[in-house]
């Protein structure tokens, strides 16, 4: 369909052609009386000339129709032609006249409404005003009065720093006059104060208007309101900041490599102190640490794995390393999802990876001075433990010979060399006990065991004890029928162990009972339940401490406080866990559970 302004040069054009037949035909009629060569000969001379200058724009409007480069140049020649022959034919406008400036009055309109709703949608969205060249407002919209709080009266005639705010330079504001007194659009963001004082920001874009002549004549500036933009970005800043991590960007096609000042002051530099391209990262990677990084970069650049990030030793301007947590993101890519840009943070770990240092060189050396230790205990086992056993053989050979029967006084004082040298016996058997474990030199046999008769191996060899003081160990349930896999010596130790604790802290006339039961369908719990003196609740987390008996210190009861966390360790390389729940004053269960031979086990 052609447009209003291409039917409007067609018309123009064609009128153009025909106007001067049709005005000589109108004026024969006029003139028929007088019809005559003579008369033509006369209109031609009179009106001729005349008529052909006033189709002239006409034809020369309809052959811009195939002239016109755009439709904007082509409506310009136009106007300027159609005005050109309304001057010259003010004085015989002809009716085709008035069809055409009705049309270009619809034409101007139509524009103008347009331009109106054009205006109306840049007022609904920006921040407009006009200042003239001097920079006085002649014009602001509503949005201006909105942010500003300042009203249009108070606003017009006056300059644009009414709004100025402290924050940017004098040099800021030079190089944006400089710019626009160029006749350059400037674009920029700038902080302006409101009436009350309240400070915002504006994204803003200054045109200069120049007119016909190019000379300066407007300044128009539309901004956006980007204040809540701009706090969040400060606020985001902030928590950056108040965090001491470095940010960067990294254009991978360009190799410009973008730092916050953070970047630069975590390794000593001023701000921009620092050249803005990759190699100035590359660079600065410690020579033993550079493989590994550009490996791993590669890795994450490649999509072979998920993340990136490394710890790497970075040159300072002083030429110390700082040991510097990097961890960074694809944020774009191109069109191959080939990566176009990367960011990422630098966090300083130095201050960590000096303490995991120390922490390696205090461990290393307390495994040493353990391992030391064991060696030393172990070693001397052989000499502690004969002369012992001397002293206790002899003593009971002197308290056993019939041939010299003892004193009471004599019996007395044997009967305490004997369990003094059995306790210091004890003690040192498991004090060496701990020690081998420690030191992982306890070897085990794990082989399938049948449960019951390691329990009532155990009974039986504690039950004559437990009678001195009227405690019950109550017999095993006939149908445990468990096998399980264990080194039968060390079950054999933990259970006299929790047994013998079991008599040692439970009430006279007591009783214990032991009993199994599956926890799932690999492991077996066996139960040793007293109805002793139970334990305190705050001091069962002193439990499993070497050397802490909690509080049984002071009483009668024999003890190192070592055997609980010998039978714990024996349980846990036994691939088992020991527990306990305990009331004080009414009883402990102690339990521990062991892999179950699931081959010889029948399920209960
Ligand atoms: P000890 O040689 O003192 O018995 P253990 O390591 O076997 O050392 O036990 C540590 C401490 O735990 C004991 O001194 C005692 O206070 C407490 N304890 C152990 N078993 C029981 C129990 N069955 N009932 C109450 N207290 C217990």
């Amino acid at each position: 369909m052609l447009s209003t302004v291409k039917k409007l040069t067609l018309t123009g054009f064609i009128f153009g052609l025909c106007f001067p037949l049709l005005a000589i035909y109108i004026d024969l009629l006029h003139n028929t009386l007088a019809f005559s060569w003579l008369t033509i000969q006369q209109l031609y001379k009179n009106n001729l000339l005349h008529y052909l200058i006033a189709s002239a724009p006409f034809v020369l409007s309809g052959m811009g129709y195939f002239s016109a480069k755009n439709q904007e140049q082509l409506e310009a020649s136009i106007i300027n032609r159609i005005k050109q022959a309304t001057i010259n034919n003010t004085a015989s406008k002809s009716p085709f006249l008035f069809v055409v400036e009705k049309e270009i009055t619809q034409l101007l309109s139509k524009k103008t409404k347009q331009l109106e709703f054009q205006k109306k949608a840049l007022d609904e969205h920006s921040i407009v005003s006009i200042a003239d060249v001097t920079g006085k407002i002649i014009y602001v919209n509503e949005k201006f009065e909105e942010i500003s709080q300042y009203s249009r009266a108070e606003l017009i005639g006056q300059n644009h720093r009414i709004l100025k705010s402290d924050h940017h330079p004098d040099a800021f504001f030079n190089t944006m006059w400089k710019t626009l007194t160029n006749g350059q659009v400037w674009h920029g963001e700038i902080q302006n104060k409101a009436k009350d004082g309240s400070l915002y920001w504006v994204a803003s874009t200054i045109v200069p208007y120049l007119n016909e002549r190019g000379k300066l004549e407007q300044y128009i500036a539309i901004r956006t309101d980007i204040t809540e933009v701009k706090n969040n970005a400060e606020r985001l800043n902030f928590a950056l900041s108040s965090t001491g991590d470095a940010v960067w960007d990294w254009n991978i096609k360009t190799g410009q490599f973008i730092m916050s000042d953070m970047y630069a002051e975590m390794l000593g530099y001023q701000a921009n102190e620092l050249p803005a391209t990759i190699d100035t990262w590359v660079h600065s990677v410690h020579p033993d640490d550079i493989g590994r990084a550009q490996k791993n970069l590669q890795s994450y650049l490649s999509g072979k794995v998920a993340t990136y990030q490394l710890e790497v030793r970075l040159l300072c301007k002083d030429n110390s390393w700082k040991w510097i947590h990097c961890r960074g993101q694809i944020i774009d890519e191109d069109k191959l999802g080939q990566p176009l840009t990367m960011t990422g943070f630098h966090t300083d770990i130095s201050a960590r990876k000096a303490m995991e240092a120390e922490l390696l060189q205090e461990k290393e050396a307390a495994e040493k001075a353990n391992q030391a230790k064991s060696e030393f205990l172990s070693s001397m086992s052989h000499e502690l433990r004969t002369p012992l056993n001397a002293i206790l053989g002899f003593a009971q050979l002197m308290e056993d010979n019939p041939d010299e029967p003892l004193s009471e006084e004599q019996q007395e004082n044997i009967e305490f060399i004997l369990s003094s040298g059995e306790h210091l016996l004890n003690l040192i058997n498991d004090i060496l006990e701990l020690a081998a474990i420690e030191a992982k030199k306890v070897d085990l046999q794990i082989k399938s065991i049948v449960l019951s008769n390691a329990l009532t191996d155990a009974i039986s060899l504690l039950k004559p004890i437990a009678a001195k003081t009227n405690i019950v160990i109550n017999d095993i349930a006939e149908d445990i029928n468990f096998t399980v896999l264990a080194d039968s010596i060390k079950l054999k130790q933990v259970l006299l162990n929790l047994i013998s604790n079991a008599i040692k802290y439970n009430k006279p006339n007591g009783t214990i009972s032991l009993n199994c039961e599956t926890i799932n369908s690999t492991h077996v719990r066996i139960n040793v339940c007293d109805t002793g003196i139970g334990i305190p609740v705050n001091q069962q987390q002193k439990l499993f401490t070497a050397f802490n008996r909690l509080g049984q210190e002071n009483s009668n009861i024999e003890g190192t406080g070592i055997g609980l966390l010998v039978t714990k360790e024996l349980v846990e390389m036994m691939h088992g866990t020991l527990g306990f729940e305990s009331i004080e004053a009414q009883g402990s269960c102690f339990w521990f559970e062991l892999p179950l031979n699931s081959t010889k086990n029948i399920s209960n």
